[in-house]
């Protein structure tokens, strides 16, 4: 890490740099820190990801550069104190680089900044007075079998969500002015600061950002423009994904009061544990239990696999715990890249009971194969 933080170092680039240069650099660096690529570092490569974003954020913003070139980082402003994924505006960036798969993975499976960064709905300043908040988001979590997962499927779910109402058709009533804002939408708080006087502007309280308030209520919706529905969505669910990964369905989750934009719905996966298979990354590890006589002499076994059954050949001579490696028989990856494998473990299977005459033959074969060695 560069000793002083210069978002030029962080990018890598000269101070003269072009926007496209800086552009260029940071894709480069975002593939780099891809959290997927870094599965042992998570924390680490979300940590590097963050201060990439931050420099590139500034930096390609000519005036914020301006202000960061004379003033260095007391002359760039963030929503807080600090830069958070609400100050990032070049999602369009990053989801060139993944592609909309991608928004629902990475670091570590929680999903936690792609989700910050892409649920949230972008306004680019100045770009509208007044807007209408978007709807809330829906979690809904979704079970699928190992097989699902390594195959990928698709799913039908039944949900209720706000839908607009068709009785005023999203308005909620008549509406009139908000006398707080005067309609703008947004209110001014003036505060002071080591810069001297600071003019913030927030969402007026009153009217939340709509510059009108309700005059007389829709008697179906009672003001609010949306009333809730039963709606059948459906989901893609890609090979490969793991318990903890999400998919966004970005724009299908609650419509938003008073014809506001719709929130997304997240789907959140959990892979049933299977009874016969153990999964490990894209490997499956499945315990094959061998007779003492197929062990010994060797033979075949049947076992199960995700595709069906298919017959392992075990060599005579057998030890517990060998491992045979079936290629390309265990889960699907992430994002078309093939399969992983199953590894088949075998071990000598032992009766709890047997009997008398089993004994009997034991005693022989004991005496016939001798003893193992001694520690
Ligand atoms: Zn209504
Ligand atoms: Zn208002």
């Amino acid at each position: 890490m560069p000793k002083n933080n210069d978002y030029y170092e962080i990018l890598g680039v000269s101070k003269d740099a072009s926007t496209q240069e800086i552009k260029k650099a940071f894709k480069k660096l975002a593939r780099k820190y891809h959290p997927d690529v870094n599965k042992d570092n998570p924390k680490d490569a979300e940590k590097k990801f963050k201060e990439i974003s931050e420099a590139y954020e500034v930096l390609a913003d000519p005036e914020k550069r301006s202000n960061y070139d004379r003033f260095g980082k007391e002359g760039v402003h963030f929503q807080g104190r600090n830069f958070t994924w609400q100050d990032f505006t070049h999602q369009d960036d990053l989801r060139d680089i993944f592609g909309d798969l991608f928004e629902g993975f990475g670091f570590g499976g929680s999903g936690s900044i792609f989700g910050d960064l892409f649920g949230q709905t972008t306004r680019t300043r100045g770009s509208r007075r007044t807007h209408k908040p978007s709807g809330e988001d829906v979690r809904i979590p979704l079970e699928i079998s190992l097989k699902e997962a390594s195959e990928g499927t698709s799913k039908k779910i039944k949900i209720r969500l706000f839908e607009t109402c068709g009785k005023c058709d999203g308005k909620g009533g008549t509406t009139t002015i908000c006398s707080r804002c005067n309609g703008n939408g947004e209110v001014q708080v003036t505060r002071s600061s080591f810069f001297g006087q600071m003019i913030s502007v927030s969402t007026c309280p009153v009217c939340r950002g709509m510059g009108e308030v309700i005059k007389d209520a829709c008697s179906d919706c009672h003001g609010e423009g949306r009333v809730k529905k039963e709606k059948q969505i459906s989901v893609r669910i890609p090979a490969g994904v793991e318990t903890g990964n999400y998919i966004p369905l970005r724009g299908e989750g609650n419509t938003g009061i008073r014809g506001g934009p719709k929130g997304n719905i997240i789907v959140e996966i959990r892979v049933k544990s299977d009874p016969n298979f153990k999964r490990e990354g894209s490997n499956l590890k499945i315990k094959v239990p061998i007779s003492y006589k197929t062990a010994i002499e060797g033979g075949k076994v049947t076992i199960p696999t995700l595709n069906g059954k298919v017959k392992l050949t075990i060599p005579p001579g057998t030890k517990s715990g060998r491992i045979f490696v079936l290629k390309s028989q265990g889960m699907g990856k992430l994002y078309g890249m093939g399969k992983g494998d199953l590894l088949a473990e075998a071990y000598i299977w032992t009766p709890d009971k047997v009997s008398k005459k089993a004994k009997d033959l034991l005693k022989e074969l004991d005496k016939e194969i001798g003893k193992p060695p001694k520690l």
